[in-house]
């Protein structure tokens, strides 16, 4: 049987091995701590630091296919491994571009992809040469996640909240809407699309409210989000599951914000929404099997269940009943001992045929269920 490894183990890889339970493969996952969200899902289990070359390079030299599901991961053990003949998937030259926000625009802009206009300040000193830029936004290269490497500018008075690290200064978008579409590419090459995502970003934690799927969208803009998520995959030149960040301005011009190559928060309400779950796609993908159906069963909705501020410790879920005697809800609950203000700790995916239902049930998801701490 195929052997397969996932770096990381967090909610991504859990949702990745529930999948692989269909299929005819042996799993194996490096994290930290055996104690992670995917530690008693894979067959095995290697502790170990998925940054540090000879912990990667271990892990997957006895392994046929090896996948991620986070882009902080040892580049230079992937390369060695896939001239050795271990199949890497994404290419470790799509991790490498994507782990720097600075390599990764420069990718789009190589290729011709519509991202919007940035210059890259290596320090607070040399953003201090563009200011006449702002408003604008702050992201930084590297370590940044979930919004937090992200600071919008709006005028020097702001210069405080700036990175003192290499970043790039990107133009500010009217955003009216922001979009996430996943592609399919499999190892032939073959792509599959998902119907558009739709996401509602909540202003505080800078972090996914809720998003629903297929979004209602202009023609045209559906069009754009398509033919641009396809072009960013195809210049990628390497199978795997990608996640394209979109965002929308109100003249419906459609911009890359960034990439994902791998399973994707946004992609969740597949698991249910859609015949093929972006996890069991990765696995066709990784296996060698055809591409699956990317067609939704139902419009559908997911929640994510963040820890509430204020509270830190063992995890406790409440209003879980209530949400589990409502229809049309499916609970994911990730398994991690502790909360913090703002952790992912679980979703919602609700599926519905009429749309104003749906987004009602996502409301009242959001005002039931808390993720608090022991007191
Ligand atoms: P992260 O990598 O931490 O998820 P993102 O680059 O996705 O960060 O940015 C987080 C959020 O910041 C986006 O979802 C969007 O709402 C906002 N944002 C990002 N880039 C821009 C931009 N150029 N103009 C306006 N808002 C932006």
């Amino acid at each position: 049987m195929i052997k397969a490894g996932i770096l990381g183990g967090g909610q991504l890889g859990r949702m990745l091995l529930q999948a692989a339970a269909n299929y005819p493969v042996i799993t194996y996952v490096m994290e930290k701590s055996v104690d992670c969200p995917s530690g008693h899902l894979c067959h095995h289990f290697v502790a170990g630091d998925i940054s540090r070359e000879e912990d990667v390079y271990a892990f997957g030299k006895e392994l046929d296919v090896l996948t991620i599901e986070i882009e902080r991961v040892n580049v230079a053990a992937l390369e060695r491994l896939s001239n050795e003949g271990v199949k890497v998937i994404p290419h470790p030259t799509v991790i490498k571009t994507i782990q720097k926000k600075i390599s990764q625009k420069a990718f789009y802009t190589d290729n011709g992809i519509p991202t919007p206009d940035y210059v890259v300040t290596e320090s607070l000193a040399e953003l201090e040469n563009h200011l006449e830029r702002l408003p604008a936004v702050h992201k930084l290269s590297e370590g940044g996640y979930d919004g937090r490497g992200v600071q919008i500018l709006e005028s020097n008075q702001d210069l405080p909240l700036a990175f003192d690290a290499p970043a790039i200064l990107e133009k500010k978008v009217k955003i009216s809407r922001e979009l996430s579409m996943l592609v399919a590419c499999s190892q032939n090459g073959e792509l599959a699309v998902y119907p558009p995502i739709e996401m509602m970003v909540d202003p505080y934690l800078n972090q996914l409210d809720y998003q629903i799927s297929p979004a209602i969208l202009p023609d045209e803009v559906y069009w754009k989000a398509e033919a641009i998520a396809v072009k960013v995959v195809q210049a990628f030149k390497s199978p795997g599951l990608f996640a394209v960040e979109l965002l929308v301005d109100p003249s419906n011009d459609v911009w890359v914000n960034e990439t994902a190559p791998r399973v994707h928060n946004s992609g969740h309400h597949t698991i249910e929404g859609n015949y093929s779950s972006q996890f069991d796609m990765l696995w066709r993908i990784l296996l060698g099997y055809p591409l699956g159906n990317t067609d939704p069963v139902l419009t559908s909705a997911m929640v994510n269940l963040v820890g509430a501020p204020n509270h830190a410790g063992n995890a406790v879920y409440e209003g879980l009943d209530q949400i589990l005697s409502i229809g049309h809800c499916f609970v994911h609950i990730y398994g991690k001992e502790e909360t913090r203000p703002g952790r992912k700790m679980g979703h919602v995916t609700v599926l519905h045929a009429d749309r104003s239902e749906l987004l009602h049930i996502c409301n009242k998801i959001k005002h039931t269920i808390r993720v608090t701490s022991e007191k």
